[in-house]
Formats: C-alpha cells, structure tokens, sequence
C-alpha cells in the first residue's frame, strides 16, 4: 500500500525487532494516517530534494514490538507513527541530519545518531498538532546504549563535522533498532491513544504501594521511632528556649533583626528589661 508519493506502508512498519520476533507490527489508522502525514511533510519533500532513496529503517513501532526493544520507553513517537529512523544510502548521515534541518522542514524532532562510526541514522519526528523543532545530537555509552540527547542549536547543528569516509557517503550503513525518546516521561501530551492504554499505570500502581509499604514499614520500625522520640524527648528538656532569649536580649542593642519571630520576641524582651 502506498502512503505517498516516494513511500510505501511496509517501508514505514518494518521492524528488526518485529521481524526477528515474528511479532506483528501493524498500526492502527491514527498511526498510519501519522506516517502518511509524516512522509508528505518531511520524508517525500527530502526524497524529492536529495534525489536518492531513503531508507525507512524503523517508523512505526506496536506497543508489543516497542516493548522488546532496549530501553524501551513508553514516550517514543515511534509508537504513534510520528517518528522515523532514517539512512539515504548515497549520502553521509549526518549530511542527511543537516539537509532537513537547513531545508526548514516542518519536523517535531531531530536526532542525530551515531552509535559507531559505521551505524548511524537520522530519527526524524512529524507531529501534526506540534512543531518543536527540537535538534539533538544523540551520546552512546561504551556498551553502544545511548546515554543522553542534549539539544543543540540550528547552528551547532550545521557547525557539526567528522571524518569522511574516501568515496564520499556511499557505504552500507549499519542500523541498531533502539528506544529513542529524550523526553522525560509524562511530557507527551495527552492523547486519546495515552489515556486508553493502561499498561503504563498498572505497571505504576504496584510500584506506588510497594514504596509506600516499604515506607510505612521504616515509620514503624519500632528501633528508629523510640530513636526519634528520644531525640525529640532531649530537645524539648534543653532550655532552648531561655538561652535563644538570653542571646536575643544581648544582641538587641545592637544587631539589627532579621527574622520576624525572633525579631518581636527580642523586641518585646527589650522593652521589658
Ligand atoms: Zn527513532
């Protein structure tokens, strides 16, 4: 099936993970009228600019596939249809990353991955009811896990430069399928999609009680509460009271008062003496 003039439906729903899990990766016709909107927004203008396919590494990701992948994230606009992981085999990837963003193509998000110097994509995010314009370069840890995804301005962006391979960016890129959502969790707005699905607060409600167990069990620890109320017990039998008085009545002459209470109560004092 066609979603637009350069892009095909299985192009945008193909999955390393669904494929090797034999998981199926099949979006609904919110996420597919997001992908549709995706490619006509961003991706056909891109294809038709550079003059050389793209490649769909990973768009689409169902809740079933996304949940396999490492780091799998609840916030990902994969899950929505709205993001897509890109390679245009003819040209470096992060020439790519800097062509969308000096065309001034209407993306939500932008990243730009390099996990090693060999797999590299774009992912690039559509959103039709915003456009953040949001740019990130993404950070990988030793164990090719990604480790953040600081923002960088248009001009960081466009300043970015590494080493070119001879021969220019025709090479076989490679492609890891991760979990690529930089926003902290809850940022994503509300959606009818969000509200329905469950999994998250039902995940999260276990969670709450079991911390608030535990919480409830270190209140009532018989050995830290008498603890407590001994130390509480010794402060209420030192004469706090009578010495912060004393002092106050000393240092009213003067040193002028900073706080309001100790302040009246130093007054008071003063004026009675
Ligand atoms: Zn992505």
């Amino acid at each position: 099936m066609k979603l637009s003039r350069y892009f095909t439906l299985a192009e945008l729903t193909r999955s390393q993970t669904a494929q090797s899990l034999g998981i199926p990766n099949v979006p609904g016709a919110t996420e597919t009228a997001h992908l549709r909107a995706l490619c006509e927004q961003v991706l056909d203008p891109l294809r038709e600019a550079i003059g050389t396919p793209i490649r769909v590494n990973s768009a689409f990701r169902a809740r079933s596939v996304n949940a396999r992948i490492p780091g799998a994230s609840t916030t990902s606009q994969h899950l929505d249809g709205k993001a897509a992981d890109i390679q245009a085999p003819a040209m470096a990837v992060l020439e790519l990353f800097q062509r969308i963003i000096r065309m001034g193509l209407p993306f939500d998000q932008i990243i730009y991955e390099a996990m090693s110097p060999t797999a590299k994509w774009v992912h690039v995010s559509f959103d039709p009811t915003r456009r953040r314009g949001d740019i990130r370069v993404a950070r990988f840890g030793p164990n090719g896990r990604p480790t953040g995804y600081p923002p960088v301005t248009r001009e960081q962006a466009l300043a970015m430069d590494e080493p070119r391979t001879r021969g220019g960016g025709a090479q076989e890129l490679e492609y890891v399928e991760l979990d690529d959502a930089p926003e902290p969790r809850g940022r994503r707005p509300a959606t009818k999609k969000t509200r329905r699905v469950g999994p998250r607060a039902t995940v999260r409600r276990p969670k709450t009680s079991a911390a608030s167990r535990s919480a409830t069990k270190r209140r009532s620890n018989p050995a830290k509460k008498k603890k407590k109320t001994k130390a509480v017990a010794k402060t209420a039998r030192r004469p706090a009271a009578r010495t912060a008085a004393k002092t106050a009545r000393r240092s009213a002459t003067n040193r002028p008062t900073y706080g309001r209470k100790s302040g009246t109560k130093a007054a008071k004092r003063t004026s009675r003496d």
